[in-house]
């Protein structure tokens, strides 16, 4: 069970609202850094550990900054997103750039910035070495294929799309080496929104029994391995969050048995978890404009789909909180509906709540990740603000609302 709470109170919230108007995300800059602490204070025993936050998750370099601060790395799949983290002062290996289909600009500018380049494929190796050089460290991104089950986010290994196989990692690490590249690391993201533990120990076992044969076959060493991203959260009052201990308890386990027992130690613990540091710090506030009663009961609100994608994308569940009416009995079902003119323009269907009335401020919850990331302008809808709720207590906008100006801003409006 999780409890589903804020980090304000309805006057609190009515006053920042007053202030900014909604629809906004909110983050909560104390939390995220309690979590943010917990991943590295888990993983004690583990040589270099290391988490680069996907920046695609929240993409805002005020968060950035925060994370660099408690001493994250970043995990960037893009041009924007490698400056976005030059940016927030995340520069050099502490960039780790895991891009798939990727442009040759992408990649040189990776290599100027001095990241460390994941290849998601064996015809990367001959792309990058022609249009930026090899460097001296690179990865490659594995993807087991029918050797592991997927879930339901992410789908199963051998229908996605990323990396290499395991046929291929031999031959790819073997022309690598034979270029002269002298250091390696071995990734790969086989999960997406798991809440199992014993998922991630599994994928850092296989990671770790790969690295002994490829060390072993090949005669090269390897720094690090990256079990990617993809540890869930609660989204569910009803469900629990990952206990990280037992993952780091399990991984060590591992790590005794498949390294240390053949003398590869040390190899260093790389994640890049996303969702798990920011997806429940975020919130997205949002005001009743109208109550609809037809065939079934709809709350109208000054958000949509634009703002927070996931409901109608996943059918994805996320809390919602009437503020100020956290006491009352949730006796009635409503659908709670953005102004998109799609009906998955839903943020909950048939949810039971207190009586709303107009004016009401909802907040949405554990849209710290993949919420205004995922954005989009369909229909003409603005992009919302974001604010941070900062640990004086204190609102900082950090991102401005979009305006009707830059919606405008690339179109070309002459000889109309
Ligand atoms: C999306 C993604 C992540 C982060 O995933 P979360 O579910 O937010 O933890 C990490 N690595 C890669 C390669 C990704 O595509």
């Amino acid at each position: 069970m999780t409890a589903k709470t804020v980090p304000f109170s309805a006057a609190e919230l009515k006053r920042i609202a007053g202030r900014h108007p909604t629809p906004f995300h909110i983050y909560d800059e104390k939390a995220i850094r309690e979590t943010a602490r917990g991943l590295p204070r888990a993983f004690t025993w583990a040589p270099g550990f290391r988490e680069y936050f996907a920046v695609k998750a929240c993409p805002n370099p005020h968060i950035l900054k925060i994370l660099r601060e408690e001493g994250f790395g970043a995990d960037c799949s893009s041009l924007p997103e490698l400056l976005l983290a030059q940016k927030a002062g995340i520069t050099g290996e502490a960039i780790m750039f895991t891009s798939n289909d990727t442009p040759a600009e992408e990649y040189r500018q990776a290599r100027s910035l001095g990241a460390v380049i994941n290849l998601d494929d064996i015809s990367h190796i001959p792309f990058l070495a022609q249009e930026a050089g090899l460097p001296e460290l690179l990865c490659l991104r594995y993807n087991p294929g029918p050797l592991r089950e997927g879930n339901a986010i992410i789908g199963k290994p051998e229908e996605a799309k990323y990396g290499f196989t395991r046929q291929q990692l031999f031959e790819g690490y073997q022309v690598l080496r034979d270029r002269g590249v002298k250091r390696f690391g071995l990734h790969t993201m086989v999960a997406s929104n798991e809440l199992n533990p014993q998922y991630f120990v599994d994928t850092a076992r296989m990671l770790y029994g790969l690295v002994a044969e490829l060390s072993e076959k090949l005669d090269i060493r390897f720094e690090f391995i990256n079990i990617g991203g993809g540890i869930g959260i609660p989204y569910r009052p009803e469900q629990t969050a990952v206990d990280i201990p037992a993952v780091s308890r399990g991984i060590a386990a591992a790590y005794d048995e498949l390294i240390r027992a053949r003398g590869l130690h040390p190899l260093r613990l790389y994640m890049e978890m996303g969702r798990m540091i920011t997806g429940p710090h975020g919130f997205l506030v949002t005001s009743v404009l109208h109550l609809k009663d037809t065939y079934r009961k709809y709350i109208g609100v000054d958000a949509c789909m634009a703002n927070l994608m996931r409901p109608g994308m996943y059918g994805a569940y996320h809390h919602i909180t009437v503020m100020g009416k956290q006491d009352r009995p949730a006796d009635t079902l409503f659908d709670v509906t953005g102004s998109l003119c799609e009906n998955n323009d839903k943020f909950a269907v048939q949810r039971p709540l207190p009586p709303v009335e107009r004016g009401d401020l909802l907040v949405i919850h554990d849209t710290g990740a993949h919420g205004y990331a995922m954005g989009f302008n369909y229909n003409g809808k603005l992009r919302s603000a974001e604010l941070l709720l900062q640990l004086d207590g204190s609102v900082r906008q950090i991102r401005r609302a979009e305006t009707v100006e830059d919606y405008f801003a690339t179109l070309d409006f002459k000889g109309l």
